[in-house]
């Protein structure tokens, strides 16, 4: 079974921040796939901004070497490679200085009137500076859209700083705030589930769901991006935005259509029921941690500061957080009394991004003790590093003999078994850029919200001036994250698999 392509309208893609690590190893990748698969027109071009001085040739190659690792694993896509090359063009330009930019604009100018997305893979403090040259030069007309990357800000108030600035150059419907998370089969499936099914409706609510998990664990450490992310930390990198963003898609009333603004009137009502934590409650509701060495994927490695300060020699110490474990709750209807526990780290002992709906026990079992424990349902949804959906079910041990029960997953990943080609999250969101379809971007109130939550733990940690608790590289985390789920008699979800 093939999955149909829709080819897009003829576009102009100006990647800023061409030749950095996400453009090469995301965005390109994910618009070559795109290409090859024919839903990008002929005419289409894709320009690459950095200050690099670069020749089309000199981008082509660099580009071209990022893809060589697509087109080893995919033979059938080694043809299509030198005609993508050949859509791309470079322009090398300093965001922060005027020189250049006439130059620029007239040769995105010269196509005409056609859809022009300006994709900001640069550091947000470049934000400002790109749309208020974009504005100046008049590339912000009808037909040009922006996207922006994580992080929007470090807090609401410099939140509001980058929201102004794009919004005085773009309007906020073609504003498209990314967040990948969204693009992935999953969380699609999710809204499938949820909504095209009228099995899990009934059930999806307090009454029979004992509590939810998410949890996106990571093995790499530190990598490159010190300076962005120990100024950061792991609630602001990744609870801010895919973590919120996931717990909104798990606890959002139906919208009235699968339709831009209704799907985020939802996802808003969410972050707004999200029960705030006071400076008192910070301590017994979150945990922050900090790797220390140990090892990752069989090899030993260091800690974190230790790998800070390889890479900003004397750096002695840091209060950085590379874990978070939290529970929130939703306080309204549907989940009063449900949490919702949420952990995220570097460094842990699996590379696992999952959604688990723990569903309640059944009210009384009518089993003999010999049949073994009636395990309650779950619903658990893989983001990665496989996407797949299992459901938990109590069934019959097969076979002769007395009755046994069983817990075993119903697998509910249709596309491998279809051998569908799943698209990187980038991929779709990419094309749904180039559609002018928001639907699965953030809204500025979004945003705003996500922060509006996170502030108040911030100015606690502030407060309790902890050091973040430290924890073994290769494990799951610190013990107080274990202490956090149990002290509620819950556990963190293991694959049994
Ligand atoms: P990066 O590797 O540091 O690349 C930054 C890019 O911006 C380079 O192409 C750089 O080229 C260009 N640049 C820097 N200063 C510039 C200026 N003044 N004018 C024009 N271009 C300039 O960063 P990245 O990892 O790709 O991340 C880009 C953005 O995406 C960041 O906001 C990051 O937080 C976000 N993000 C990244 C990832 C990821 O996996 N990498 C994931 C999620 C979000 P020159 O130095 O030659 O100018």
């Amino acid at each position: 079974m093939t999955a149909k392509t829709v080819p897009v309208d003829t576009f102009d893609l100006v990647i800023f921040g061409g030749t950095g690590d996400l453009a090469l190893r995301k965005l390109l990748p994910g618009l070559f796939r795109r290409y090859a698969d024919g839903q990008i027109p002929e005419d289409s071009r894709i320009i690459g901004v950095a200050r690099d001085k670069l020749a089309d040739a000199d981008y082509r190659s660099k580009v071209g070497e990022a893809l060589a690792t697509v087109v080893r694993g995919e033979a059938s896509l080694q043809s299509k490679l030198e005609p993508f090359l050949q859509k791309l063009g470079y322009h090398a330009l300093d965001a922060t200085l005027d020189t250049g930019w006439q130059a620029f604009a007239e040769e995105l100018l010269t196509h005409g009137e056609r859809i022009r997305v300006f994709y900001l893979s640069t550091s947000p403090g470049l934000f400002v500076d790109i749309c208020t040259r974009l504005k100046a030069h008049g590339l912000n007309g009808g037909k040009s859209r922006v996207v922006i990357e994580k992080p929007i800000g470090k807090d609401s108030a410099s939140a509001a700083v980058i929201n102004d600035a794009v919004g005085s150059a773009f309007p906020e419907s073609r504003i498209f705030r990314i967040d990948h998370y969204l693009g992935k089969e999953t969380v699609q499936n999710l809204m499938a589930l949820r909504f095209a099914n009228i099995l899990f409706e009934p059930l999806w609510n307090a009454n029979y769901i004992d509590h939810v998990q998410i949890t996106v664990a990571e093995t790499v450490g530190l990598e490159k991006r010190a300076t962005y992310y120990d100024g950061s930390g792991a609630l602001r990198d990744m609870v801010q935005n895919h973590l919120l963003q996931l717990l909104c898609m798990v606890a959002m009333e139906p919208p009235a259509a699968m339709e831009a603004d209704a799907v985020r009137d939802e996802k808003l009502k969410v972050l707004r029921s999200l029960r705030p934590i006071s400076n008192d409650e910070a301590a017994q509701a979150t945990v922050r941690g900090q790797y220390r060495a140990g090892a990752s994927n069989g090899c030993a490695v260091p800690g974190y500061v230790e790998e800070l300060a390889a890479l900003q020699p004397g750096r002695t110490d840091s209060r950085t957080e590379t874990f978070v474990a939290l529970k929130a709750e939703v306080d309204n209807w549907r989940w009063a009394g449900v949490p919702f526990y949420l952990r995220t780290g570097k460094r842990l002992a699996e590379r696992v991004s999952e959604i688990v709906v723990a569903f309640r026990h059944v009210p009384h079992s009518i089993f003999e003790h010999g049949a073994g424990p009636v395990m309650a349902n779950k619903l658990v949804l893989r983001l990665q590093p496989d996407e797949g959906v299992k459901l938990w079910l109590m069934i019959k041990d097969p076979g002769p003999g007395g009755l046994r029960l069983q817990h075993v997953p119903l697998d509910m990943s249709f596309a491998e078994a279809f051998g569908v080609h799943q698209p990187e999250a980038y991929e779709r969101l990419l094309m749904d850029v180039v559609r002018g379809n928001p639907t699965l971007f953030m809204r500025r109130d979004e945003v705003e919200a996500a922060w509006k939550w996170i502030d108040p733990i911030l100015a606690a940690w502030e407060t309790l001036r902890e050091a973040p608790k430290p924890y073994t590289a290769g494990s799951w985390g610190p013990s107080a994250a274990v202490a956090l789920i149990e002290r509620d008699g819950r556990t963190w979800h293991e694959d049994e698999a």
